[in-house]
């Protein structure tokens, strides 16, 4: 994938991150903070920080960060966009559409049919 593509994916998915926590009216300038400094996966305070608030969303919210931080992560391990399903490149329409999605669309519908994943990261 071309640099720019990920680039431009990736502030997709920080900014999806940081709409979920939007919701959260107190906390949100704590996340700003925290957002000011990229996200250190590896710095354990400010892991500590993230749980708090992370503590603090629904089931369904933090079912889309742990989606949105998997992508995140796979970006970091440069697997990002790959079918889970079958292992192929996610068309990148798809990835604009839906950034965090761990599907292609065939594999995304055969799982939503199985799991009842919601809609967006079908
Ligand atoms: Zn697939």
């Amino acid at each position: 994938m071309a640099e720019q593509d990920l680039e431009r994916l990736r502030k997709k998915l920080l900014r999806q991150r940081e709409e979920v926590f939007h919701g959260l009216h107190d906390l949100e300038k704590d996340w700003q903070e925290l957002a000011e400094h990229e996200i250190e996966f590896e710095e354990e305070a400010q892991k500590a920080e993230l749980t708090e608030l992370f503590a603090q969303l629904d089931e369904r919210e933090q079912r889309e960060i742990e989606e949105i931080d998997l992508a995140l992560s796979k970006m970091a391990a440069a697997i990002y966009g790959i079918c889970e399903g079958c292992k192929k490149s996610i068309p990148l329409a798809r990835l604009d559409a839906l950034p965090a999605t761990r599907y292609c669309l065939d594999c995304g519908a055969r799982k939503e049919e199985k799991m009842k994943i919601p809609p967006a990261f079908a």
